[in-house]
């Protein structure tokens, strides 16, 4: 793994799906073999393979405590095309110094990660007027987790840590997203530690090698698909639990 920590011009991004994003990091080192944001590697210059390089901009909170007085108040996503509680976040604490700026001035903020680390700062989180948190959750399969999410907290964690948010009164939600193999149990296993749910299927290409590798090819079809979405949708309705999908 190679850690660089750099300057950045500027932290606080537009965004297609929310008004702005902020990526404290370049790079992930949890390392998803379906990741879309690799594409990132061709603006960066970066030969590593994914999961191999993180860039720390180590300036992101100056920057970021800038441009908040600077441009308009909208809803900013951490992160988008990194997870902002990837490991190395325990020592650089980028990610929450940027939310303790965005709740001083009153920013609304939707988190998405797969890490537990999140809990460490629940005193920031608490802070903010309107706060959601979503936590990435692919399968209700642990073996399916390891094939393609290697580095990646279990999905035991990740359910535990939505529940102890909601707990405290933070909004949550999981993406099942892109879904792999073997989802259904998470509907019961969500039941009460989300407020919504959204599923996707997978978009990309990049993990195709892995699918054919485990005789998974299967799990990558449209028929697929339209199964998994006929079962949760049951599932979901029958729970109580609001959900959508996005296929
Ligand atoms: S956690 Fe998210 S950003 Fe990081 S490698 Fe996985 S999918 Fe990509």
């Amino acid at each position: 793994m190679i850690v660089k920590e750099i300057l950045a011009k500027t932290v606080l991004s537009k965004s297609k799906v929310f008004d702005y994003a902020v990526n404290p990091y370049v790079g992930c080192e949890h390392r998803c073999a379906y990741c879309y944001a690799r594409f990132i590697k061709r603006f960066t210059g970066h030969n590593e393979e994914w999961g191999e390089f993180v860039d720390v901009k180590i300036n992101a909170a100056e920057l970021l405590e800038r441009e908040v007085k600077r441009k308009r108040v909208g809803r900013v996503w951490v992160s988008g095309v990194c997870d902002p509680y990837q490991p190395l976040e325990k020592r650089y604490e980028l990610t929450k110094r940027c939310l303790e700026i965005l709740s001083t001035h009153r920013w609304p903020v939707t988190i998405q990660t797969k890490s537990p680390l999140i809990l460490r700062d629940l005193p920031v989180l608490r802070s903010f007027d309107d706060i959601e948190v979503g936590f990435t959750i692919t399968t209700a399969e642990e073996s399916v987790r390891r094939i393609f999410e290697p580095n990646t907290p279990s999905i035991e964690d990740r359910i535990r840590t939505l529940g102890r948010l909601r707990s405290i009164g933070v909004k949550t939600f999981a993406m099942i997203a892109p879904m792999l193999p073997k989802p259904e149990p998470l509907v019961l296993r969500l039941k009460g530690k989300v407020d919504r749910v959204l599923i996707d299927r997978m978009n990309y290409h990049y993990a195709d090698s892995l699918y054919k590798l485990h005789n998974l090819q299967h799990a990558s079809t449209d028929a697929f698909f339209a199964e998994k979405k006929k079962n949760l949708s049951n599932a979901f309705i029958r729970e109580k639990i609001p959900f959508q999908f996005l296929y």
